[in-house]
C-alpha cells in the first residue's frame, strides 16, 4: 500500500535508489582496490615508556585512490561495514598485517583493528587462524584491537571468537576507551591483554585535571589486573611526561612516529637494534 502523496513517494524511490548506487559503487570499487593493489597496509609504533622502545606496530589501512587520493580509513571502513565488504577486506588487512610481521624480530607483536561485523561473521576465528598459518606468525605475536561498541549487543559469536582465538595464544586490546558505552563488566569478562586510552583523554580539547585523574585511574586497574595501558594520540613530550606519571607503561602518537609504509617500519626496528 502506497503510504503519503505521490510525490513523497517519488522522492523516497529516487532518493532511494540513488544511496543504494552510490553504496554499491564504493562497494565494487573497494572490492577492486584490494586486486589493483590501491591499499596498503601501515604501521605505526606502540613504545614502552620505560625504555623508549618499539613493542607493537599498529597496522593501519591506507586507500590510494587514483582520482580521489589518499583516502582515510575513516572515509572508507564505515562504508565497507554498511556493505559487507569489510569481512573480506579485514581477512586480507590481517594476511598482510601478519605477513609484515613475520619479517621483525620475535618480541615485536603487531596490532590489527577488527570491526563488530567481521567479528560476528561466519568463520571470522577461521580467517585469523588461516592469516596467521599462511604467514607462519606465532599467535602470541598478533593483537586484535576491538572497541567497547562491540560488547553492546550480548552476542554469542563474539565470545567464541574472543574464547577461540586467546586460545591459541592471540591477545586483545580494548580500543578508544573512555569514549563509548564504557563498562567495566566485560574488562572482567573478557581476557584483554591491554586498554588504549582513548587520545580525547591525551590531546583533546577538555584535557586537564579530570582527564589526568581518569587516566591515572585505569593505568592503576591496568597495573593491579596485569594489563598493559597505552596512551593514545601523544603529540608532545609534555603529554609523554604525564602519561607516564600517571602510570601508563606504553604510548603511541605523532610525537613518536606516525604511521608509516613497512620499509620504513623495518628501518626503525633495525636503527634501534644498531644502537
Ligand atoms: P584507531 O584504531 O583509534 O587508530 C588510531 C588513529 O589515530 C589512526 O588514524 C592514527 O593515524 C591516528 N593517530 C595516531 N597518533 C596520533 C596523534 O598523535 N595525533 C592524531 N591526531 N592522530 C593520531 P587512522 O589511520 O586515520 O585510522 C582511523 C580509524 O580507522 C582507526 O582508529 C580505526 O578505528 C579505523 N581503522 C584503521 N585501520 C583499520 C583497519 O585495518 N581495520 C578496521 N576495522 N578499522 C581500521
Ligand atoms: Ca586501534
Ligand atoms: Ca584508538
Ligand atoms: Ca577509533
Amino acid at each position: 500500500a502506497k503510504i503519503g502523496g505521490r510525490s513523497q513517494t517519488r522522492f523516497f524511490d529516487k532518493s532511494m535508489t540513488r544511496d543504494l548506487v552510490r553504496r554499491r559503487e564504493i562497494e565494487d570499487e573497494l572490492r577492486a582496490a584490494i586486486q589493483r593493489d590501491e591499499l596498503s597496509i601501515f604501521f605505526q609504533p606502540i613504545v614502552d615508556l620505560e625504555t623508549g622502545r618499539i613493542k607493537t606496530f599498529e597496522a593501519l589501512v591506507r586507500w590510494f585512490h587514483p582520482e580521489k587520493g589518499e583516502l582515510r580509513p575513516d572515509e572508507f571502513i564505515p562504508v565497507a561495514e554498511e556493505t559487507g565488504v569489510i569481512v573480506t577486506l579485514g581477512n586480507w588487512i590481517t594476511a598482510q598485517a601478519a605477513r609484515v610481521a613475520a619479517t621483525w624480530p620475535e618480541e615485536v607483536t603487531i596490532a590489527v583493528n577488527l570491526s563488530p561485523l567481521q567479528i560476528r561473521a561466519p568463520g571470522a576465528a577461521l580467517g585469523i587462524r588461516n592469516a596467521l598459518r599462511e604467514a607462519g606468525l606465532d599467535p602470541k605475536r598478533l593483537e586484535l584491537e576491538v572497541t567497547e561498541s562491540l560488547f553492546v549487543e550480548d552476542n554469542h559469536a563474539t565470545a567464541a571468537f574472543i574464547e577461540e582465538l586467546s586460545e591459541i595464544g592471540v591477545r586483545f586490546a580494548l580500543d578508544d576507551f573512555g569514549t563509548g558505552y564504557s563498562s567495566l563488566g566485560y574488562i572482567n569478562t573478557f581476557p584483554f591483554s591491554k586498554i588504549k586510552v582513548d587520545r580525547s583523554f591525551v590531546s583533546g580539547a577538555q584535557v586537564g585535571r579530570k582527564s589526568d585523574a581518569i587516566i591515572r585511574a585505569v593505568a592503576e586497574m591496568g597495573n593491579t589486573l596485569g594489563m598493559d595501558i597505552v596512551a593514545e594520540g601523544l603529540e608532545t613530550i609534555e603529554q609523554v611526561q604525564a602519561v607516564r606519571d600517571a602510570g601508563c607503561n606504553l604510548g603511541q602518537g605523532y610525537y613518536f612516529s606516525r604511521a608509516v609504509p613497512d620499509y620504513l617500519a623495518a628501518m626503525l626496528l633495525a636503527q634501534e637494534r644498531e644502537e
